[in-house]
């Protein structure tokens, strides 16, 4: 199993370097175990939606930069919502190390 992960690691990482513009997609927040960042361009409100709730509204395929234009402002209203993926994962791991 540990050998396949790396095997699968060294391919994304070559796919990666082939294309940069590579979109990330639902299910690879999903792998990666991240969250998904919102924040308004009209008022700056910020809010993290949850990768599985998400997936099961809009599928596993789906853009995640697509995703703000699903979206709406909890805060304002407007539309006009940017996202990107919150490596949530991460920040954990790092603390963890830390600690
Ligand atoms: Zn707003």
């Amino acid at each position: 199993m540990d050998g396949r992960v790396m095997g699968r690691m060294k391919r994304e990482l070559l796919e990666r370097e082939d294309n940069a513009l590579r979109v990330e997609r639902l299910a690879d927040l999903l792998a990666g175990r991240v969250g998904v960042a919102c924040s308004c361009n009209r008022c700056g409100h910020r809010a993290e939606a949850p990768v599985t709730l998400l997936l099961a509204q809009l599928g596993p395929d789906f853009p995640v930069p697509e995703i703000g234009t699903r979206m709406r402002c909890g805060s304002c209203g407007s539309k006009d919502v940017a996202t990107r993926p919150a490596p949530v994962a991460e920040q954990r791991l790092s603390q963890a190390a830390v600690g």
